[in-house]
Formats: structure tokens, sequence, C-alpha cells
């Protein structure tokens, strides 16, 4: 049978992806009926509706982001997001390409959108299983997880792992002082300077409240680990500037260690918590080991 250009139209018009053309300013001369579905907008309200508006607030940045990619590479592949009519949010897989004239004039461009809205919900239930949503860190779901991974490297490649049990001090006094919000606002940044104050390889996760776990892998001795700590305790105490107020913390650290101190992650997790404790005993502001007598004052 041989091949006519309006099979190819009744194809585009059937499959189950969406296609428009669009004019470089940015009107929409053609969308196939999946594109009208998946933007909940009928045949009439597309063409006069630019793609560009569709894409809502960030629209101006990543359509200049597109344009220059276009130029530079003759097409753009990334992942967009839609404001559907009914005012609900369409992810989509989308590659874009230029169409010429004779004279080499771009004067369309094509687009290709797959709907990626039920990968990305399921993405995000797995986010919140494994993230603490304030602070953007693992949970206590992940960390499991992680210490059960440094369980299993460790014994493979024969060093140690610590473990850091880490409190804010007094920090019900930021909440009861200026607010919820600004208690969270530290949270977030507090997490922030942990998580810089450490290698990439490292894990540091939020177990709740103002309690952090931190796991440095591939450490030879508890003597690695307190020198983490003491830069760790210099970088996250002190000042915080939290929506235009100043609050100073202070934060007590507890240090166990594997092998020496448990054979299981669980129980080195309570070994750590305990030497917290101890570091609050003690008088806060400080790390202590999980060894009696191990907790050390900082100056
Ligand atoms: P300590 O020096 O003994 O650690 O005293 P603390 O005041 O820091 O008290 P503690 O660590 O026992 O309690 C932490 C408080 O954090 C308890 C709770 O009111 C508060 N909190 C728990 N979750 C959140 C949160 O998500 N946001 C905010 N802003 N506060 C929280
Ligand atoms: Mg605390």
């Amino acid at each position: 049978m041989a091949w006519h250009k309006s099979s190819f139209y009744k194809v585009i018009e059937q499959i189950p992806i969406g296609v428009a053309v669009t004019l470089p300013e940015g009107t929409v001369e053609y969308a196939n009926p999946h594109l009208c579905r998946l933007l909940d907008a009928d045949g009439e309200a597309l063409p006069i509706t630019s793609l560009f508006k569709l894409r809502g607030r960030e629209a101006a940045a990543l359509d200049e982001e597109i344009r220059r990619r276009l130029t530079a590479d003759g097409s753009w592949q990334g992942e967009t997001e839609f404001l559907t009519r009914g005012g609900g949010t369409c992810h989509v897989l989308e590659v874009v390409y230029p169409l010429h004239d004779e004279q080499g004039t771009t004067t369309h461009f094509i687009h290709f959108l797959q709907d990626i809205s039920a990968h990305k919900h399921a993405e995000m239930l797995s986010s919140l299983a494994f993230y603490d949503s304030l602070t953007g860190l693992p949970n206590r779901n992940l960390l499991k997880d992680r210490l059960a991974r440094a369980v299993a490297t460790t014994q493979r490649n024969g060093t140690g792992f610590a473990v850091l049990y880490i409190d804010i001090d007094h920090f019900k006094q930021v909440n009861d002082k200026h607010g919820h919000d600004i208690g969270d606002e530290l949270l977030h940044q507090f997490a922030a300077r942990l998580q810089r104050g450490l290698r990439n390889s490292d894990t540091v996760a939020r177990l709740g409240g103002d309690e952090f776990v931190a796991i440095l892998e591939d450490m030879t001795d508890t003597q690695g680990a307190v020198q983490v700590v003491e830069k760790l305790l210099a970088a996250c105490r002190g000042e915080y500037e939290l929506c235009g107020r100043r609050h100073c913390i202070t934060l007590s650290i507890g240090i166990g260690f594997y092998p020496d101190d448990a054979l299981d992650a669980q129980a080195l997790l309570r070994c750590a918590d305990t030497a917290m404790y101890r570091a609050k005993t003690a008088g806060r502001d400080r790390y202590a080991l999980s060894e009696p007598a191990g907790y050390c004052g900082i100056v």
C-alpha cells in the first residue's frame, strides 16, 4: 500500500503521545487530541494559548533555556510542568525540534510530550517514605538502610565506621521565644550546616525533632571520628540568622564506633544516644565517646 501524508496525520491524531506545533513566538498552531486531553483543554482553546503560558511561573526562564539549546544542539529534551486548565499540574517529558523552511529559517517547533505524572507521583511518595520533608535529609527509614549497608561494607573491607548522635541544646527555647516557624527555619539551616561539614559520602539523617544522626564511613579509629566531630561542632554551634532574628545555639554529640562499641547497627545507635545524653548531663556543648568517662569538654 502506498504511503500518504494524510496517513501520517491520522497517526499523529491517534497516538497516546502529546504532539504540538508552535510558532517561534510561542503560539500553538496545532495540538493533537492526546495533548488536549492531557492539558484538560479543548482543541478550540489551545491554538490561541501559548505553550509558554501553559508552563506557568518559571516559563520565561525555561523558554529562554529551550531556545538556547535548540540553537546550539538542534533539539531540546527535558522535564516540564504544565498547568492544566482545571488548575492541576501535568508533568511531561518533552522533546522539541525546530522545523525550517527552504532558506533554513525556523518557521515552527514540533513538540512531543509524554505524560510522566504517575511516575512523578510515585517518586514523591517514595521521597516521603525516605526523606524528611522539613530538611530534605534522609529520615529514620533511610538511615536504617544506610546503617545496614555501612555494617556490610565494613565487614567486607575490615575498617570501621562511626555513628554520631547529634541533638541541639535547649532547642525548645527557640520555639518558645521565637515561635515554631523560626524553630523550623533553625532546623533547616542547622541541617544544611551539618551536611556542609561532612563528606558527600557520609550520611546525615534527621530522626525527628532536633535529633540528627551522621554515619562517618571508612574510619580506622575513634580518633578520626573525634576530629570530624570537633570540626562539626565548630561549624554548627554559634549564631544563626533566622528571618531577621539572631539566635545562638550549642549542640551535644554522642559517638559510637563500629565494631568497637557494638556489633549491630541498632545497638550502636543506642550506644551513641547514651553517649549524647552523657554529654548533655556533663553540661552540654560538647561530645562524649561511647565508653565510661570518655566525654570531653569543648574549648
Ligand atoms: P536539650 O538541651 O535537653 O536537648 O533540650 P531541648 O530544649 O533541645 O529539648 P529536646 O531536644 O528534648 O526537644 C526538642 C523539641 O523540639 C521538642 C519539640 O517541642 C520540638 N520539635 C519537635 N519537632 C519539631 C519540628 O518539626 N519543628 C519545631 N520547630 N520544633 C520541633
Ligand atoms: Mg535538644
